[in-house]
C-alpha cells in the first residue's frame, strides 16, 4: 500500500497538481485547488477545473498556505512506524527527526522502511546493527538464580 501511495502516477499528480482551466489560473489554487473528483465524475480529466466553484479568478498573486507543505513532517508508513518502535527509546526521537529530515530533503511525503535502510547504511555501512537491543544486551538472569 505504501508503494501505491508513493508511486501511483495519479497520487503523484495530486501531490504536485498542475491544474487546468480557471483552477489553474486561480490565486487560491495552492490553498484550495478545487475538487479533483468532480471533473473526473463529469467526464473530464483529473486536473480540469472544478466547474461548480462560483469564484472567478482575478489574476492576482497566488495565495500561499499558512503552513508550507515542506514544513509538514512526512507521514510514516505502517511498517516504518513498526520498525521505529523497535529502536531503543533513548534513540527513537533522534532517529525519528533524522528520518523526517531525510525524507523532506528528498521532497517525499512518506517515510518507508527503504528510507530507514538507506539511513542505516549511510550511518553504519557494512557494520550496521541488526538489532539494537536484543543482540547486545546480556540475557537476563532467571529469577530463581542466586546472584
Ligand atoms: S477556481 Fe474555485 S475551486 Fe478552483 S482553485 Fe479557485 S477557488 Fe478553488
Amino acid at each position: 500500500m505504501t508503494e501505491l501511495w508513493a508511486k501511483a502516477p495519479d497520487f503523484s499528480r495530486l501531490r504536485n497538481p498542475e491544474l487546468h482551466g480557471k483552477c489553474g489560473a486561480c490565486e487560491y489554487r495552492r490553498v484550495c485547488g478545487g475538487c479533483r473528483a468532480r471533473p473526473l465524475a463529469a467526464g473530464g480529466g483529473l486536473m480540469d477545473a472544478d466547474d461548480l466553484c462560483g469564484y472567478q479568478p482575478r489574476a492576482q498573486a497566488v495565495v500561499e498556505p499558512a503552513v508550507k507543505l515542506a514544513e509538514v513532517a512526512p507521514a510514516w508508513s505502517a511498517d516504518a512506524r513498526q520498525r521505529l518502535s523497535r529502536v531503543p527509546e533513548f534513540l527513537r526521537q533522534m532517529v525519528r527527526k533524522r528520518a523526517e529530515a531525510y525524507v523532506s530533503e528528498l521532497g517525499e511525503d512518506m517515510i518507508t522502511c527503504q528510507h530507514l535502510s538507506e539511513l542505516t547504511a549511510a550511518r553504519f555501512g557494512a557494520a550496521k546493527p541488526s538489532r539494537f537491543a536484543s543482540a547486545r544486551m546480556p540475557a537476563s538472569r532467571p529469577m530463581t538464580e542466586k546472584p
